[in-house]
């Protein structure tokens, strides 16, 4: 189990939510961003999930600060890549770390 990845004396609670500059895994009671190399996930895993994260907020033009026209589509295309890494990400750590996925809104 992890132990001081957060402020929880102990957590085994954990979500997979995608978010800039940040990895994606995060303690769900706290909120604390964890570190993805501390998860017993494959490195291609960890790959692609960096790689989902710097997908994160290409809805959003960073110019004009303003949503893209087809933001809908970019945010749902995005959510449900991140539902099959979930799947993937569920399967490789078992049942003892429990995650839940949190879908971009
Ligand atoms: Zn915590």
């Amino acid at each position: 189990m992890l132990k001081d990845v957060c402020k929880c004396e102990f957590t085994n609670s954990f979500k997979l939510e995608a978010d800039f500059m940040a990895d994606p895994i995060w303690c769900n009671v706290c909120g604390w961003n964890l570190d993805i190399e501390e998860f017993p996930i494959s490195d291609k895993l960890q790959e692609e999930l960096l790689e989902w994260v710097s997908e994160y907020g290409r809805w959003i033009d960073l110019e004009t600060d303003s949503l893209k026209e087809n933001v809908l589509e970019l945010v749902e295309n995005h959510n449900k890549k991140g539902l099959q890494l979930f799947q993937e990400v569920k399967k490789q750590l078992g049942e003892k770390y429990p995650i839940i996925f949190v879908p971009s809104k």
